[in-house]
């Protein structure tokens, strides 16, 4: 068959056509693919560590230790961080080597997350003097600089009680950020003070020589901080450990960024949960044995 200028022509929008179809179909697939992902968790309203194209990432440093109320108390922030998109769950168990348990509860979330122990030295178990979850801290420090990671870095307790939208919030620091925490020992608030859009002190319950009066929770610092500071890290005297931190990363009062409307609002609590009975085999009376008792029990003390 002769390829005649008309024939050519023919060809040429049927080629270009096929190449239309094809791209459209493409792009169907896509959508289809991201609809059925909506409909998934819409039904859960979660969002399950969602990636979202351009959004940094909040890396999310959790320091946890064994006690009878860790479980309930991990149950309850990995259920909040799961309405968190763009977010990667550091867990650093302050023990030799991370727990099952532990394992089993942050695979259950479908976060993508990084499991890691660093345990404190035994001599300084006693120590008053010593803060809490200190050189747990600093093995995400660590991690988080060997990766390179870029985003946001947030210090998020065990324990307290997070409003999921302190976290879209502090998606935006530029460097530190900072707002209101309640149920703080002394006053049951600790906030900066913002006059004009500026914070220029802190009202906090305890000062005592510290330039940055905030909670752990009360700030998220943008990871390039971390990166230009290597020598940023953790003090560990105990009430120092915030204060320590953010001048090491070498900032200034008129570089905090206020969150939660000016820090007006509270968006994060420092909760504390009482410390039950601890469970013991031994209140399981004898013709009880054979039931479900056993098993239970068992459980809660893995
Ligand atoms: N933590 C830890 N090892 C300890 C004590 C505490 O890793 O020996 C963790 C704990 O799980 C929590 C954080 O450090 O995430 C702060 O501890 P806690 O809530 O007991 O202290 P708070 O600041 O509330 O007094
Ligand atoms: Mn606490």
């Amino acid at each position: 068959m002769r390829l005649t200028a008309p024939r050519l022509v023919l060809l040429v929008v049927l080629l270009m056509e096929t190449s239309y179809l094809l791209m459209t179909l493409k792009k169907m697939q896509i959508l289809e693919e991201e609809c059925s992902y909506l409909q998934e968790n819409a039904e859960f309203g979660i969002s399950k560590g969602e990636k979202r194209r351009g959004e940094p990432t909040i890396y999310v440093v959790t320091p946890t230790y064994k006690r009878m109320t860790q479980i309930a108390d991990m149950t309850r922030l990995s259920q909040t961080l799961m309405h968190v998109s763009n977010m990667h769950w550091i867990v650093v168990e302050d023990a030799e080597t991370t727990s099952e348990v532990v394992h089993e509860l942050i695979e259950r979330t479908g976060l993508p997350y990084t499991h890691l122990a660093a345990a404190k030295p035994p001599d300084t178990k006693e120590s008053k003097w010593m803060g809490r979850g200190v050189f747990n801290r600093r093995e995400a420090l660590r991690w988080l600089r060997e990766e390179k990671a870029e985003g946001i870095l947030y210090f998020a307790d065990d324990d307290n009680s997070y409003d999921v939208r302190i976290f879209e919030q502090m998606r935006a620091t530029q460097k530190v950020s900072v707002w209101p925490v309640g149920m703080i020992l002394g006053l049951g608030i600790s906030s900066p003070i913002v006059r004009n859009g500026k914070i220029e002190a802190f009202h906090d319950g305890f000062q005592w020589g510290r330039k940055f009066s905030v909670d752990m929770a009360g700030f998220a610092v943008n990871l390039r901080l971390l990166h230009i500071n290597p020598d940023a890290t953790i003090p560990t005297r105990v009430s120092y450990l915030e204060d320590g931190f953010l001048k090491k990363l070498r900032i200034d009062l008129k570089d905090l960024e206020p969150l939660a409307d000016g820090c007006t609002q509270v968006l994060v609590w420092h909760t504390k949960t009482r410390s039950p009975a601890t469970p013991d085999l031994k209140h399981v009376e004898a013709q009880y044995v054979d039931t479900n008792l056993y098993q239970l029990y068992r459980n809660m003390l893995r």
